[in-house]
């Protein structure tokens, strides 16, 4: 649990305050304002996804190629948490239901963009095959986050992406997202823009 360095961005959806995992319970998100904030989002497919418990299975975290860059090119000994702490304009939920991400801008709390998996394609090239123009997105479950951070504190950003098993590369128009394994560059999963009110 992270609340050895307690403070993180409150997980209800367009909550603008700090909050804090509540050490005694681990189990609730209080905001410093008093009250509790049971962060829950509903999917398109019916399930509830929810961020009360710490970490959660329906929160993901997702990083631009650029932010990593950026972040490395001013300090490569950045901790893994100094970095993950930094208010970021959306965050996203994972549904373990369907597996849609939904991505949520945080000042607004409205659904953006929702990505559905459609399974991965026949492309035998893998990440070999992805055009030079898409981005790499740096996607960590907020599990992985917490056992990173639990094992480690100190964990250094530069030495965990690495071992993140897994690769998403976005494309230009961020329609499709490509899921790779790490260490075979094989696709493993594809996503897509669903159309229609998120
Ligand atoms: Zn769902």
């Amino acid at each position: 649990m992270r609340q050895k360095a307690s403070l993180k961005l409150c997980a209800r959806a367009g909550c603008p305050v700090m909050s804090k995992c509540d050490s005694a319970t681990k189990r609730k998100l209080t905001c410093i304002e008093g009250g509790e904030h049971m962060g829950r989002l509903g999917c398109n497919c019916g399930a509830i996804m929810s961020s009360v418990n710490c970490p959660s299975e329906n929160r993901i975290h997702v990083f631009s190629d650029s932010e990593v860059i950026n972040a490395l090119g001013t300090d490569r000994t950045k901790k893994l948490w100094d970095f993950y702490i930094v208010d970021r304009a959306y965050e996203y939920w994972y549904c373990t239901t369907c597996r849609r991400v939904h991505q949520i801008k945080v000042d607004s709390g409205v659904c953006v963009l929702r990505y559905k998996p459609i399974g991965k394609s026949d492309d035998q090239l893998g990440i070999l095959g992805v055009s030079p123009d898409w981005r790499e997105l740096y996607v960590i479950t907020d599990v992985e986050l917490d056992e990173a951070i639990e094992r480690d504190f100190d964990t250094k950003l530069a030495e965990y992406l690495p071992r993140v098993r897994r690769r998403v590369m976005l494309s230009p128009d961020q329609q499709t997202a490509i899921v790779f394994d790490s260490i075979t560059g094989i696709e493993v999963d594809r996503y897509v823009t669903e159309s229609g009110n998120p």
